[in-house]
């Protein structure tokens, strides 16, 4: 998505815009594709929040906005199977889940009490505590005394998932800023989209806007490496020999993968490029289950206290549903596992079982069908780990070699993993490359604006 989005936004500045994905498909790590049996999946459900204006711009500049299907809630099921729902109130941010956040079930009323200690301090220091960077998430809740409770039910449930990675890991920063942006400064941050569509085809539009400016979009297209000349690019080139001149350069693959591309002498000589090693990777999994009869009506859930942590309901979000595997198979489930660090060596049929045992669980309906079919998807390294200081590591999109430019969700765009940091770093990168042309031209979005409540509390 990082290089889409850079793509498309040079495209619309003018440039002639050549795309090299070496897959067959597009999306990278957010996108869909076909089963040796024929059933088409994504490689796990993506999801984007109100708070992610970047990633709405660019489905809006692609032609797939009206694929992302919004709610103006959020499920949660606890072990039981007890149903809560948080569904905003006709009241200005921060005010706007006050009522919902009371009346949400699976939190006793101390641990709902420190929460709101816990939200109130971070509304008044508009988003930035004092002591949040360079210590871990836990540390910073056990600093505000927050109960066993409220960690495992609460702040662990939203974050794990948003962050891809455990509270004791993961920096105070970012953790805050996940509720900063989606749950307090404005009404609209919580709202969840989820694709109507398989993930590749959000992605239609952009070889055409790609093609209507000469450029183009070459897949099963590997680049093997970036010839280096005198701390500039002198061609990118390719397994075959082939090589490729261009004014700019752009490298939006995975960290890993660039260092790869570099030569070895550059990566050890220059800090910007060393320090990617310092990026840790963190796992997330997904679990596909077909079922033989509906076992939900609900959309998706979010799973309290469970290892499996939501629940999507894919033949009610695709639209038109999912054809089935096999006549068996009525309702097709996706299940997240973020952070999934106990996984990484668990057998697949361990994995399915396991979710297969918590479906049940929440899912009354779930224990008396049957699954026909299952699949894992393993992503070891889906994200960087949102680690405490990791930003120190994380590059502007200028490097330091002439021409080249870097984009990916592990740029520093001050957003984690996303696919909302993936396109901001597309733009931004979009941006370095039009500026040492002489162009200048803003593609960042700005975030949602602060309502007025907001000010006044902070
Ligand atoms: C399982 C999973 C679930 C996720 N869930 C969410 C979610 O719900 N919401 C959300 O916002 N984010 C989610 N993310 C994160 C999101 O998918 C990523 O942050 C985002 O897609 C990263 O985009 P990118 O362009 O930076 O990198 P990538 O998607 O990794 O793109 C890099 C591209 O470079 C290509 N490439 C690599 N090497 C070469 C080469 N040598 N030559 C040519 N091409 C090459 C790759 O094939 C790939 O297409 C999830 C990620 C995973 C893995």
């Amino acid at each position: 998505m990082a290089g889409l989005s850079c793509g498309i936004a040079l495209a619309e500045a003018g440039w002639r815009v050549r795309l090299y994905e070496k897959r067959p498909h597009l999306g990278g790590r957010a996108a869909s594709y076909t089963l040796p049996d024929g059933t088409e999946i994504d490689n796990c459900q993506h999801v984007t929040l109100g708070c992610c204006t970047n990633l709405d711009d660019f489905y809006g500049r692609v032609g797939a906005r009206e694929k992302i299907r919004f709610f103006d809630y959020l499920a949660f099921a606890d072990a039981s199977g007890r149903i809560s729902r948080m569904r905003a109130a006709a009241l200005p941010a921060p005010l706007h889940l006050a009522l919902a956040f009371v009346r949400l079930g699976g939190l006793r009323a101390g641990e709902k009490w420190a929460i709101a200690r816990a939200l109130n301090e971070i509304l008044r220091s508009g988003g930035r505590p004092s002591d949040a960077r360079g210590i871990t998430m836990l540390e910073w809740l056990e600093r505000r005394r927050q109960p066993a409770g409220a960690i495992a039910n609460f702040w662990r449930l939203v974050l794990v998932s948003a962050l891809d990675e455990e509270l004791d890991r993961a920096e105070a920063q970012y953790g805050i800023d996940v509720f900063w942006k989606s749950f307090l400064v404005n009404r609209a941050g919580f709202r969840m989209g989820v694709p109507a569509a398989p993930l590749g085809e959000l992605y239609e539009g952009c070889r055409k806007a790609l093609e209507r400016r000469g450029g183009e979009i070459r897949t099963r297209a590997r680049v093997a490496r970036f010839r280096i000349e005198q701390e500039r690019v002198g061609a990118l080139a390719f397994e075959d020999g082939n090589e490729e001149i261009a004014d700019a350069y752009v490298a939006a693959v995975p960290h890993g993968a660039l260092l790869e591309m570099l030569p070895a002498e550059l990566v050890e000589r220059e800090p910007v490029f060393g320090n990617l090693r310092r990026l840790q990777a963190s796992p997330i999994t997904g679990v596909h289950l077909w079922y033989d009869r509906t076992v939900t009506e609900e959309p998706f859930l979010a799973l309290m206290g469970l290892e499996s942590q939501w629940i999507f309901n894919k033949t009610a979000l695709l639209n038109p549903a999912p054809a089935p595997p096999n006549e068996s198979a009525k309702q097709y489930l996706q299940v997240v596992i973020s952070a999934s660090y106990d996984l990484v060596s668990e057998s697949r049929q361990e994995i399915i079982e396991r979710a297969r045992k918590e479906m049940e669980l929440v899912l009354p309906a779930a224990r008396e069908a049957q699954v026909v079919k299952a699949t894992v998807v393993k992503e070891t390294a889906a994200t960087f780990s949102p680690a405490p200081g990791v930003d120190q590591w994380r590059p502007e999109s200028q490097s330091p070699i002439g021409q080249l430019f870097l984009a990916g969700d592990w740029t520093r765009t001050g957003w984690p993993a996303t696919m909302e940091g993936a396109v901001r770093s597309g733009y931004l990168a979009a941006q370095a490359v039009l500026n040492l042309a002489g162009q200048h031209r803003t593609f960042l979005q700005p975030d949602l604006p602060a309502e007025g409540f907001v000010h006044l509390w902070s």
